[in-house]
């Protein structure tokens, strides 16, 4: 199958052409067509390497409202250098839709220019949990208007502290969000966040 057939719109197919995208990878054929039909909610045992950042990333672009200025998905990823790379390729992947912000968070950073970019509006959060909840506990992100949180590698995040870290963000994020967690491996943490978290997610294993 192709992108267009898979129900990408014109703005983001003309982006990923040009970045050289010309067929889906086999994550991305089981991922897109999921989550722009509204199924939801998705479990993905992925490495890294196999497209797993357009299998999220161009659905959640998609189902972005641009008028509405406040995060409306939130990727969380265990380092600094993931957090950057995933919003540098969802940035490329919007090219051509006017107005749409990413913005990448994470520690380390100067957090008095991430809460200026914040309050100028911005549709999708790229996060580290630690950085996340301090602009969180600073009343500088909102969001209460999150539809899509996405953890990436989420095994990778186990060693950072991550299950008090994800109920501490979640608690600020409305329950009927829904949640996308992609991982290389199940360890049982990731099990019981799953279980604890998703409602009914759609397991897919490339
Ligand atoms: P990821 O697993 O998201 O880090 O992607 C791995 C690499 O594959 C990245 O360099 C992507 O830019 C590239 N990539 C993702 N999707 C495609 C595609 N459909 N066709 C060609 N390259 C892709």
């Amino acid at each position: 199958k192709t992108f267009e057939e898979l129900g990408i719109i014109p703005d983001i197919l003309k982006a990923i052409t040009e970045i050289g995208y010309e067929n889906p990878m086999p994550i991305q054929e089981k991922v897109i067509p999921y989550l722009l039909g509204k199924g939801n909610e998705v479990i993905a045992l992925a490495e890294t390497g196999t497209g797993k950042t357009a299998a999220f990333g161009l659905p959640i672009l998609q189902q972005i409202q641009i008028h509405h200025e406040h995060p409306q998905a939130v990727v969380l990823c265990p380092t600094r250098e993931l957090c950057l790379q995933i919003a540098n390729d969802i940035n490329n992947y919007s090219k051509y839709l006017k107005k749409l912000k990413i913005l990448p968070i994470y520690g380390g950073s100067n957090i008095e220019s991430q809460i200026k970019a914040l309050r100028g509006g911005v549709h999708i959060v790229v996060a580290t949990s630690g950085r996340l909840i301090d602009l969180i506990k600073r009343g500088a992100v909102d969001l209460q208007y999150v539809r899509n949180v996405v953890l990436d590698e989420a095994d990778e995040m186990l060693s950072v502290g991550f299950s008090e870290s994800i109920d501490e963000i979640l608690r600020h994020i409305p329950e009927d969000r829904n949640m996308l967690l992609f991982s290389a491996t199940m360890p049982l943490e990731i099990s019981w966040i799953t279980k604890k978290y998703m409602r009914n997610p759609h397991e897919i294993v490339i």
